[in-house]
């Protein structure tokens, strides 16, 4: 008896051993440990055994079920500390990273960019003024005196008596002329204010503010210029109309129209069926507005234009609501 259980306890550590998952560990269980299992089966025969030897016997044994137990815990124990690194893979290094999403300009800016390059590109430099403006300079430098019927169109934002928010990028001309002399090239760009709002106008906006000014310079360099300009944002070759127009700062003055972007002429809603569409107000320098800065009219002619860069953009990306720009909605704003 002793001999068997020597033997039983050596064929089951070894058994144990070479489990290596729960199911052959459950059949291990079955086999030594279980209610019919050979262990059990042996503690039965005990009773076999001379009486004075089975105090002995019964000890063995039971130390010897105690151990198996206690080795069959720990291989459990074992085993599931294997699953778990099994259930939990470490990180697969064949899947595709994560992006960080890149920033990107915004296409307001991206337009503003595009405008002032173009320009650049035909000799003009950059010049940048104060968002709150003096009166002098946004009105009456440019020949629009106090009470002058042309202050009503501009729905201005007042600071104070003299002081408000720039309606125009026009008072960079005075502001320039003022402290140069011609030859002059120059592009404003910049923001603007205006106390108005609805699908096509924001309280704030764009505007480029362009202006020559040299000896001999007539209609035809201006409406060059524009066709050029025109010519290079929209990327195509767009018939040019100049529509005369008023501005108490040039003389004469007309506003530009494009052929529609859209129908190509044909007329569609967003022409409103004109085929045309309004892009920028330009004209002649004023000769009252050569004289306020010093300069002698006679010597001296130039013009002037003023364009929306919102506009520019719409009409260039097809969009058809000015809030858009100025939402911040990411889907939105990455398509540009
Ligand atoms: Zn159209």
């Amino acid at each position: 008896m002793e001999q068997e259980l020597e033997h039983l306890r050596s064929e089951a550590t070894a058994a144990l051993e070479a489990v290596i998952d729960r199911e052959q560990l459950e059949a291990f269980r079955i086999k030594y440990l279980g209610r019919n299992g050979l262990i059990s089966g042996l503690m039965r025969r005990l009773g076999n055994a001379p009486a004075e030897d089975r105090p002995r016997l019964g000890q063995l044994a039971n130390t010897a079920k105690k151990q198996f137990e206690e080795a069959f815990q720990a291989k459990g124990q074992q085993l599931s500390g294997q699953a778990d690194t099994v259930d939990r893979p470490g990180p697969d290094l064949s899947l595709p990273g994560r992006r960080t999403a890149g920033g990107k300009l915004h296409p307001i800016t991206r337009i503003m960019e595009e405008i002032c390059s173009i320009f650049a590109s035909m000799g003009f430099s950059i010049a940048e003024g104060p968002d709150i403006e003096l009166d002098h300079y946004n009105f009456a430098a440019l020949n629009i005196p106090e009470h002058h019927p042309a202050r009503d169109m501009h729905d201005t934002f007042y600071i104070g008596d003299s002081v408000l928010l720039r309606t125009h990028t026009s008072p960079m001309q005075a502001r320039i002329m003022e402290s140069r002399q011609p030859p002059l090239r120059v592009i404003a760009p910049g923001k603007v204010y205006r106390c108005d709002s609805d699908i096509t106008h924001t309280p704030m906006f764009h505007q480029v503010e362009g202006f020559l000014v040299d000896t001999k310079v007539s209609f035809a360099d201006l409406k060059g210029v524009l066709t050029v300009f025109t010519r290079k944002v929209f990327g195509q070759d767009l018939p040019l109309r100049f529509r005369p127009s008023f501005f108490p700062f040039t003389e004469p003055s007309a506003e530009v129209d494009i052929a529609c972007v859209i129908c190509g002429g044909r007329g569609c809603r967003v022409c409103k069926k004109t085929g045309w569409l309004e892009i920028l107000g330009s004209g002649m320098i004023d000769p009252e507005v050569f004289k306020m800065v010093g300069y002698d009219p006679e010597q001296y002619s130039g013009f002037a234009f003023g364009l929306g860069v919102e506009r520019i953009a719409m009409l260039k990306y097809g969009i058809d609501d000015i809030r858009l720009f100025y939402e911040n909605d990411l889907r939105f704003l990455s398509q540009f």
